[in-house]
């Protein structure tokens, strides 16, 4: 059986995958990611490529019906919306789990044709205070490291990233990098104790949101023992005195870690010259999220430890295109190729360059925002494409009643049943992983094929072909005449070029004469250029910023809820929950707990219990471990009003937001439990 040379569709490391269509799966030896190696997700990939439970035809009010009536329906729906209450009340919620062609799409449909950029995506829940941290500080969304950088460095600091579980093949990379240099050191700074634990030297349990005070601390021990690299910050940094005052304000013991701890750590990062730091959603998912990434990001700046090898921060995405999200712009707050809306002469570039009748002038509304514009009755028509808001939303119930109150509501899955299907007008079925052929774009600023080695099941399409075809009802066939996905990724490198004289970190030049269906995975700018190497950052003034960011005031009342991701699933199950084999590493829904707390609730392990607050309910089985610290709960969040017992774990959450970059928190619900 010849195997097809694709690209695993679930996490941000964006392992290589040879696949066939038997069923067969094996890690590519020659993709730069993972060099052979995969997961307990990836390698079960085999077993969830059959087409139970799949949407196979498009579906009217519940009806099978044409392509042509549903496509004409969607058009029409939203023209009519367009033309009665203008181009804000219609949006698109989309997905990192989009090929960067579909999102390129989209993102031209909604910005450059219907006039408004009320398009977001899952992936704000994911990485949108990365984004938001990155352009303070470097004036670009940059993410500087690779994943070799990890192997280079002395001590890696990990913050708020379970990478053992929720990054598996690069965990795997620095288990065996250490073990090659077991001088390597190793940082994991988390509330719980998690797998990533196994490889650390040293645990630093914080408090919920406590990095910002520890960071600030790390910052004013570095100045205090003589650390900073003022030489590299007098002529390539702004906002160190500003930041140091305000750094100097917070107490590292406001972080909740131990205080033999925080000295151990913050003696080995200044007593080492090549340290990575790694971050991820328990940075990212946060009301303060923004402010945490400029905490770590400061620490670098400050000491000079960033555009070498084996130094700086590193943000990891959760999804597979997370990062091809952001580059084409499929984002509300960012226009196309990392250009502002903002900028009057990056939106006529871009308007210029698609001949688009109009462009978005001002930011659309970020994830919670636009449901919350969908409760007010604000938005007409809704397209949710390739992802299930219902359930991956905080306050998850009030967004299942908010897309309910949206007059007409569009989505394209490649799953007959979702808790967001079930309230679409119109279902519209999408190819899936194994079908279809694009690009994504790992944590390495790495673009890779996706590559079909099946046919399409039934009726489905791809995602950017059933976009363009609505697009060509609502009168733009013309500026959506595409072939395949192979014409959208060129018209986005000429896109690029397009972009070239406002000298962003963008540059995708190295594709323009590319082989599209021999594409080899190749990190952009090139494989061999190092950001930041000369110094030079993207703010006016070629200097990057430090940013005074204050540790947020301790809230805790009475039980913290975080919620998170188990090793063996991904997102809402609709692909994972077909594997019997992964289905038993955790089988049911469940909630972490003390044994103080569950002794002072009169819960044993192993029971059922009640977990509720204004926002919604939850039934969970009682895991009681010192995993979690007292006062702080853990559950995962796959399971669905479907798959569990009929309630979601995000609905336990309040629609919290950072307010730089409009991630919610989603690591912290204030709950109450009883026994069940
Ligand atoms: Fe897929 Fe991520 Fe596992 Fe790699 S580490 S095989 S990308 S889930």
């Amino acid at each position: 059986m010849s195997l097809t040379r694709t690209t695993c569709p679930y996490c941000g490391v964006g392992c290589g995958v040879l696949a066939g269509a038997d069923g067969t799966i094996k890690g590519d030896p020659d993709h730069p990611a993972n060099f052979g190696r995969l997961c307990s997700k990836g390698s079960a990939l085999g077993e969830t490529i059959d087409l139970d439970g799949r949407l196979l035809h498009p579906q009217i009010g519940g009806q099978r019906a044409t392509w042509d009536s549903a496509l004409d329906q969607v058009a029409t729906k939203f023209s009519d919306a367009i033309r009665d209450h203008g181009p804000d009340s219609v949006a698109f919620y989309v997905s990192g789990q989009l090929l960067t062609e579909d999102y390129y799409v989209a993102n031209k449909l909604m910005k450059g044709f219907i006039g408004s950029a009320n398009i977001d995506t899952n992936s704000r829940l994911c990485m949108a205070s990365s984004v938001a941290g990155h352009k303070r500080a470097f004036g670009t969304d940059t993410v500087p490291g690779t994943y070799a950088d990890l192997e280079e460095a002395d001590l890696i600091v990990l913050v708020g990233s379970n990478l053992a579980w929720c990054h598996p093949v690069l965990y795997q990379r620095i288990v065996a990098a250490k073990q090659a240099r077991p001088n390597m050191r190793v940082v994991n700074i988390d509330p719980r104790r998690t797998a990533t634990c196994d490889l650390a030297d040293l645990h630093l349990r914080v408090a919920p949101d406590g990095d910002v005070a520890l960071f600030n601390g790390l910052l004013t021990y570095l100045a205090d023992h003589g650390q900073l690299d003022m030489a590299y910050v007098t002529a390539h940094v702004g906002g160190c005195e500003a930041t140091l005052a305000a750094a100097r304000a917070s107490d590292p013991l406001q972080s909740g870690a131990a205080p033999e701890d925080i000295t151990q750590f913050f003696a080995l990062w200044a007593g080492t010259k090549k340290v990575m730091t790694v971050y991820s959603q328990g940075v990212n998912q946060s009301q303060c999220g923004t402010d945490k990434v400029n905490a770590i990001l400061n620490c670098h700046l400050a000491t000079g430890r960033i555009g070498k090898p084996g130094c700086g921060p590193f943000s990891v995405t959760g999804q597979p295109n997370a990062m091809g999200g952001r580059e084409v712009g499929g984002l509300s707050n960012m226009l196309a190729n990392h250009l502002d809306i903002e900028n009057a002469d990056h939106r006529d570039t871009v308007q210029t360059f698609w001949n688009s009748p109009t462009i978005c002038t001002q930011a659309g509304f970020k994830a919670v925002d636009l449901f919350d514009a969908c409760a007010a009755g604000k938005i007409k028509a809704l397209w949710v494409m390739s992802t299930n808001p219902a359930v991956s939303m905080p306050n998850a119930e009030n967004v299942a009643q908010a897309i309910k109150n949206v007059p007409f509501v569009a989505v394209s899955d490649i799953m007959a049943r979702t808790d967001t299907g079930d309230l679409a007008d119109v279902l519209l079925p999408a190819t899936g992983w194994g079908e279809k052929d694009g690009t994504v774009t790992n944590s390495e600023r790495r673009i890779s094929r996706q590559r079909a080695f099946l046919s399409a099941p039934a009726e489905a399409r791809p995602d950017w072909r059933i976009i363009s075809d609505v697009a060509a009802r609502m009168g733009f066939a013309d500026a959506f005449a595409y072939d395949s996905p192979a014409d959208i990724f060129a018209e986005y490198i000429v896109l690029d070029a397009a972009t070239r004289p406002f000298a962003r970190d963008l540059d995708l030049s190295i594709f323009a004469d590319a082989d599209y269906a021999k594409l080899v995975p190749t990190q952009w700018p090139r494989n061999d250029v190092r950001f930041f190497a000369d110094g030079r950052f993207y703010h006016a003034d070629g200097k990057a910023r430090m940013l005074p960011v204050q540790a947020p005031v301790a809230q805790q009342t009475g039980l913290t809820l975080n919620t998170g991701r188990n090793r063996d699933q991904w997102h809402t199950m609709t692909r994972t929950g077909k594997s019997p084999k992964l289905g038993a590493h955790l089988a049911e829904p469940y909630l972490e707990i003390h044994p103080v707390d569950a002794a002072e609730i009169g819960i044993a392990h192993g029971d059922l219990v009640e977990v509720h607050n204004v926002q919604g309910r939850n039934i969970l089985r009682a895991l009681v471990t010192d995993r979690v610290a007292s006062g702080q709960l853990f559950a995962p969040m796959h399971w669905t009003r479907q798959t569990a017992r009929g309630a979601t774990v995000n609905a336990l959450v309040a629609p919290v937001t950072d307010p730089f970059s409009g991630q919610p928190a989603l690591k912290r619900g204030d709950v109450s439990v009883q026994p069940f």
